[in-house]
């Protein structure tokens, strides 16, 4: 039996900028919400309060911002001395987050606060002919899917694929309610300091931000050649992944990379360049709307996969799509 019906979303920021994948845990929340006949509440820790009408726009009913100096850097420790006080006194039904690396840690850390289940990396979650909500996620690398029917008054704790809960477009009619709270902190209750903060150079969008992500693996032979990716991905407006040996072997940040042990991404379009197609790597991509791959090898495994496969030499392609792209998209691409 469902007894509380409003969902919280833990809005992710981040240099007072709202994360675009916290619109899509507040647009499914909205979604459960009105099959339900409940409410969304959105918690938000530091951010300006002119930002909170674009999560009310996108489906919240309230709006609460924590406000102290110590959000100018939002550590695990500080968003979870936030958020357990608040699921604590709202007893709210379920909470979501987005399956980012930081929220799928912020999830479990709270789940386990709680020694309530956790549901991570969940890509539906509907309403069922008795009225019980239920839930899918990709389990063994993708492999399956688990199918789960959650029990109970909660509160459930649910982490949210990105680029899969994307709505239509915010109703900027919506009005909901903003509030800014003064949260104390108690000093003597932060074990983690933070002295400095220091910024990765290049300025390189997110790849599990992006709609488009061009990747590169083995094939590409040499870390000078990823050059011929960031032009296409510059085009297309995308980001760089990469498989793991081209991250074991130095040639791309850690955080491009694609796969089990790295990202899992969802764009509308993966361009997979020199990348043999392995289970750990389709693992990370695999669920992209659309793959092209680009590969030597006509048997290569990531074609099984693919919606359109060039077979060839992707250091001679690349330049060749990019021109194409440019032309097609024209200089503002
Ligand atoms: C526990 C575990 C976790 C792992 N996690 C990950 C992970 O998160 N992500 C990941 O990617 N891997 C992961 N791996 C590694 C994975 O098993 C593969 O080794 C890896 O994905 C292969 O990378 P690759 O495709 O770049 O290289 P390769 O398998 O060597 O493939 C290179 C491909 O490039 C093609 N090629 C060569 N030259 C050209 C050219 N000029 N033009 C076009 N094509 C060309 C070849 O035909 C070949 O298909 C993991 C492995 C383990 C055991």
């Amino acid at each position: 039996m469902i007894v509380s019906k409003k969902i919280l979303v833990f809005v992710e920021s981040g240099e007072n900028a709202i994360k675009p994948f916290a619109f899509e845990a507040i647009h499914a929340a909205r979604i459960l919400a009105d099959a339900l006949g409940g409410s969304v509440d959105a918690l938000c820790l530091g951010i300006e309060k002119s930002l909170a009408d674009s999560l009310v726009h996108w489906g919240a009913d309230s709006v609460k911002i924590f406000v102290n100096p110590l959000f100018e850097t939002i550590t695990l420790e500080k968003a979870l001395l936030s958020i357990e006080p608040l699921v604590n006194e709202q007893k709210p039904y379920a909470v979501f987050f987005s399956a980012t690396t930081y929220g799928k840690e912020l999830s479990a850390s709270l789940s386990a606060k709680l020694n309530v289940g956790l549901l991570t990396d969940c890509v539906s979650i509907d309403l069922g002919k008795q009225g019980e909500v239920l839930v899918r996620r990709p389990v063994y690398a993708g492999k399956a899917i688990s199918h789960v029917t959650l029990q109970g008054s909660g509160p459930h704790i649910l982490s949210l694929r990105q680029n899969v809960f994307r709505g239509p477009s915010p109703d900027i009619s919506r009005i909901g309610k903003v509030k800014l709270i003064d949260f104390k902190i108690p000093d003597d209750r932060l074990v983690l300091k933070i002295r400095e903060v220091v910024r990765e150079s290049g300025g390189q969008m997110d790849v599990t931000e992006a709609r488009v992500v061009v990747s590169g693996g083995l094939g590409m032979q040499k870390p000078e050649n990823f050059i011929l990716l960031e032009d296409l991905a510059q085009v297309l407006r995308g980001a760089v992944g990469a498989s793991r040996p081209v991250v074991d072997n130095g040639w791309r940040n850690y955080s491009n990379q694609i796969g089990q042990t790295g990202r899992t991404v969802q764009p509308d379009l993966y361009i997979a360049c020199g990348i043999s197609g392995s289970v750990q790597h389709l693992a990370g991509m695999s669920a992209a709307k659309c793959i092209i791959a680009i590969n030597k090898d006509p048997n290569a495994p990531i074609f099984s996969v693919a919606d359109y496969g060039i077979i060839g030499d992707a250091l001679e392609i690349l330049p060749l799509l990019t021109e194409e792209f440019r032309k097609v998209l024209g200089s503002s691409g």
